[in-house]
């Protein structure tokens, strides 16, 4: 027999001869199956839930919310109701909901103060290292999220897009779990173009996000309970892009018979709208959204997208080509967005949005975005096309990868992460691909420059992915056997 014990989220049921709880419902995760809750999963299961936990007594592994004392044996609890722990959502380096307006979102750009914790190191040339590290998640090719999700704690997940398996840290146990698909769960694939999510403004218990998959838009929930996720069907389409947000609408690009087409709605889903684009089939960048308009690129051109207006399929000048793997867009000193590109003959930066776009020569690759902008190992700190700043003539020999801009209203000092690749003199592109880098050295440029730690032998840097997770700064590239991970001082 079992005793039935209800608190305001959730059903228990007490072994009556054992004394034991065991949870039987939650509010927005359902029914849990009892033999979900494995004993090493308990003390992350209680931090979801605000459960307690024993301290002195072993009567049970786990008490419902709010249970102070043991009600066997009266022993004091850990109780974890109301211990709510505000930290940052993370949701990939171009997903930072909380720039101002004018800042174009959807670019590597954050809002979080990384670099008060980051300058208090020793400034370079020091060698610096990694304060701490995480297993690579079993699928280690993914994009980070961490949030509360609905829940009262921050939780951390790695999707692996290309594969179709999300990943679940345990930071109690500390190992990641790969959640199970529901019944009726589809698949979360999704390769036709860059990855992207748009997280909920007010999660629901186990709400994740909106995601693209091969077969359309979803809605993403997990039960970190039971190990296991489910999606809803939101648009079904053989989707082209990630979805974007601009002034309470999304949007989404999307193939058909007829070609390329717009899926958009308001924030709510409601008042659905299909446009066309006229736009040939690429590889879309993720969305851009800057100045009441939603951008997004692909090899051939650019579409153009503002609520209650046609879509406008603007594609490169003739012989032009952008480099997308340089970085992204990048501002100029009125506000315009540029992109680096090269003609046959030269590189050169080309403004974007407009027909019959400006240009502006430049003499050699520039990597980079949002004015985060290398040219070699110098910043570029004024206009993108402008001559770098040089500070030190030793860094002609290297060749800097921003990663993750730091966002500050001061444009003559950038501040960052960044890959800095040493003698490194040939031609960036070939940097940015298979060739192994003798020594990289991951490095955070502010007020003071730091040198966070050494890589050697890295290829493929742009597969890097920093994310912001339990007050660390990580970075994770999928050839690692570890994440790297630097402290930040607390950023509730
Ligand atoms: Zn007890």
């Amino acid at each position: 027999m079992a005793t039935r014990w209800e608190t305001p989220a959730s059903i228990w049921l007490e072994d009556e001869s054992s004394g034991r709880f065991e949870l039987s419902a939650t509010e927005g995760l359902g029914r849990v199956d009892g033999q979900a809750q494995a004993r090493a999963r308990l003390p992350d299961v209680a931090a979801l839930l605000g459960a307690s936990l024993p301290l002195a007594c072993r009567c049970s592994p786990i008490y419902p919310e709010g249970f102070a004392y043991c009600p066997q044996c009266g022993q004091a609890l850990d109780k974890l109701a109301g211990r709510v722990k505000s930290q940052p959502d993370w949701w990939g380096p171009a997903a930072d909901q909380f720039l101002p307006r004018h800042v174009p979102h959807g670019l590597p750009v954050t809002s979080l103060a990384l670099g008060d914790s980051l300058e208090e190191r020793p400034a370079a040339p020091a060698p610096g290292r990694a304060d701490c590290a995480m297993p690579v998640p079993p699928n280690a090719q993914c994009v980070f999220a961490a949030a509360g999700f609905g829940f009262p704690v921050q939780r951390l997940l790695a999707l692996a897009h290309t594969r179709n398996v999300l990943q679940y840290w345990d930071p109690a146990a500390q190992l990641w779990h790969v959640m199970a698909a529901e019944d009726h769960a589809g698949a979360l694939d999704f390769t036709a173009g860059a990855y992207g999510w748009l997280p909920p403004l007010n999660p629901r218990r186990g709400e994740v996000a909106l995601v693209p998959t091969s077969a359309g838009l979803r809605r993403l929930w997990i039960n970190p309970v039971t190990e296991t996720y489910r999606t809803e069907a939101v648009f079904d389409a053989a989707l082209a892009s990630a979805p974007g947000a601009v002034r309470r609408h999304v949007a989404c690009l999307f193939n058909s018979a007829a070609g390329t087409r717009l899926w958009t709605a308001h924030s709510d889903g409601s008042n659905v709208a299909l446009l066309d684009c006229a736009a040939p089939a690429g590889r879309w960048s993720r969305p851009i959204a800057y100045d009441g308009a939603l951008l997004w690129l692909q090899p051939l051109g650019q579409l153009v997208w503002q609520p209650g207006q046609a879509a406008r399929w603007i594609a490169w000048p003739r012989g032009w080509s952008p480099r997308l793997d340089f970085g992204g867009p990048t501002q100029s000193r009125d506000g315009r967005l540029w992109h680096i590109g090269h003609d046959g003959q030269a590189y050169s930066f080309l403004e974007l949005g407009v027909d019959g776009a400006e240009q502006q020569p430049i003499s050699g690759a520039r990597l980079g975005f949002a004015n985060l902008l290398f040219r070699r190992g110098h910043a570029v700190v004024n206009e993108p096309w402008e001559s770098e700043h040089v500070e030190d003539q030793r860094e002609d020999d290297s060749l800097v990868l921003p990663l993750l801009r730091s966002f500050n209203n001061n444009r003559s000092q950038p501040s960052g992460l960044v890959l800095r690749l040493h003698n490194y003199t040939g031609r960036a592109e070939e940097a940015l691909g298979e060739r192994v880098i003798g020594r990289t050295t991951v490095e955070w440029i502010g007020k003071r420059n730091v040198v966070l730690d050494e890589v050697v032998r890295l290829a493929r840097p742009l597969e890097c992915v920093p994310f912001v997770y339990d007050n660390c700064l990580w970075l994770h590239h999928p050839d690692w056997n570890q994440i790297r991970g630097w402290r930040l001082e607390e950023m509730a």
